[in-house]
């Protein structure tokens, strides 16, 4: 092996079988799921990349701080031991904890945004702005032009265009943004990163305005590693170190433990100014439990204090970010569309380019994640127009110029030899893609609609189709 692909900083000490089935078994479960991967089990998945959140393997001391649980109901050592944690590494004076990321956004939307307010953000994450909007705010995209061309090649392609900021704010006035939500890294365009200086930019321009700075710290880890690597200022920091200095230009932030706290459910909300700290502990009890536990166990904030503590060490990161590049490599080495640069958590195939005889309407990359699951059981997660929602004052569907199919590597879970078969799973669909056809959507829910919503493969219908084998007949003799 290569060795810009580092062996695995861990060995195994507890193994999990997965499944293994059938072309036919695979057939009937993804026309059951509605063409859904979301709707799947996981029993029906040979891989299953559909997401690194809390599928993370903890470590075996994250498990015998399981068992030092301090059940109590308020005031749990263990919350206390998070607290400090959270204080060391990040650097926020308050913490709240919640039972994942988007009970921390759900506090912070509703704490500080009134109706008609203005949040921008560097590209919108689904339950972030879902939250937004229900508290009647406008989402408003800052992220830099390029991070929505999924071609050009950029060391931070998740910078906040500084003029995008600025224009907002002589539009709408700052006493109409309520904050301003950086993610770090962000998820929608690839796990695309954002420098330092950046960071510093924001904080900049906002604080004399005295508008705030919310990071989404989700993945605030792998930020860091490319902040280290591409970053000649801080190529001889070290990961803890940058992911303070990160942490010291936002005044807050909302946290998914399931992502680099390396837990499997977990979150928290952060803040350093007292009177918010006062009113978000005042509404955690409404939504989560007392601020001293806020939805999880005290061995589930022992976990999280524990995974805080290993994600910042740099053989654990830069394997983790060795483990997409491997992926990408092969795919591009064959030739098959995906997001450049990659990205810290992920490889997204470019669906619309993978898939390019199939109109945004018809769902190519949701009709992409369906074809990948049923060629090998690999199983991804659409990232384009179904996730993208509709505009809530037109009805229309939101189109997003990124349609993507995410396979997201789950932290410390799979091998090299693993990524293998997603590699070959991949070229075989690609050198067969113009017989897939795209699909109609038979049932939509109202909200954040990609985890429920069902499919149904378009038959052939006009004569301007080719009259090529259709994809349900394909289908249905495989
Ligand atoms: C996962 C995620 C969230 C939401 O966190 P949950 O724990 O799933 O509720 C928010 N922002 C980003 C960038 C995420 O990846």
């Amino acid at each position: 092996m290569h060795p810009s692909y580092p062996a695995e900083p861990y060995k195994i000490k507890v193994v999990e079988p997965i499944a293994m089935t059938t072309r036919a078994q695979r057939l009937q479960y993804i026309q059951e799921a509605g063409y859904n991967t979301f709707l799947l089990n996981s029993q029906q998945c040979y891989i299953d990349l559909l997401t690194d959140s809390g599928t993370t393997a903890m470590s075996d001391n994250q498990w015998a701080g399981m068992m030092l649980g301090d059940e109590a109901y308020a005031g749990s050592k263990n919350f206390i031991h998070l607290q400090e944690v959270v204080r060391e590494y990040y650097g926020f004076k308050h913490i709240i904890p919640t039972h994942q990321g988007r009970g921390a956004e759900n506090l912070l939307s509703r704490l500080c945004i009134q109706p008609g307010d203005y949040v921008p953000g560097n590209m919108y994450f689904t339950t972030t702005r879902a939250h937004q909007e229900l508290n009647g705010a406008t989402f408003v995209d800052i992220i830099i032009d390029e991070a929505h061309d999924s071609q050009i090649d950029l060391p931070f392609k998740g910078n906040v265009d500084i003029a995008k900021l600025q224009k907002l704010i002589d539009e709408v006035g700052p006493e109409r943004i309520p904050y301003v939500c950086v993610a770090v890294t962000v998820n929608l365009a690839g796990g695309q990163p954002v420098s330092m200086a950046n960071l510093r930019a924001v904080h900049a321009l906002c604080a004399p305005l005295g508008i705030k700075v919310m990071f989404d710290a989700t993945r605030c880890v792998e930020n860091a590693y490319f902040i280290k690597e591409r970053e000649a200022t801080h190529h001889h920091q070290s990961i803890r170190d940058i992911l303070k200095e990160m942490m010291s230009y936002a005044d807050g932030c909302t946290m998914s433990g399931k992502k680099d706290c390396l837990v499997n459910i977990g979150g928290f909300l952060c803040m350093n100014d007292d009177e918010l700290y006062q009113r978000a502990s005042e509404m955690v009890v409404l939504f989560e439990g007392m601020p001293s536990y806020g939805g999880l166990a005290g061995r589930d904030m022992e976990a999280m204090a524990r995974g805080i503590e290993e994600s910042v060490d740099y053989h654990y990161i830069h394997h983790r970010i060795a483990q997409c590049r491997y992926l990408a490599d092969q795919l591009v080495a064959a030739g098959i569309p995906i997001v450049q640069p990659v990205g810290g958590h992920a490889v997204f195939l470019d669906a619309r380019q993978f898939l390019d005889h199939i109109p945004q309407d018809e769902f190519p990359a949701q009709t992409l994640a369906a074809q990948l699951y049923l060629e090998s059981g690999v199983r991804s997660m659409e990232r384009g127009i179904v996730s993208a929602g509709r505009n809530k004052q037109t009805g229309e569907h939101h189109r997003p110029k990124l349609e993507l199919v995410r396979l997201t590597i789950p932290r410390r879970v799979y091998t090299y030899a693993h990524l293998d078969v997603v590699a070959q799973a991949c070229k075989d669909l690609y050198a067969r893609r113009h017989e897939i056809r795209g699909m109609k959507m038979v049932y939509e829910p109202k909200f954040l609609r990609f985890f429920t919503a069902r499919f149904e493969p378009l038959v052939a219908q006009t004569a301007s189709r080719p009259a090529a084998a259709p994809q349900v007949a394909e289908l249905e003799t495989a």
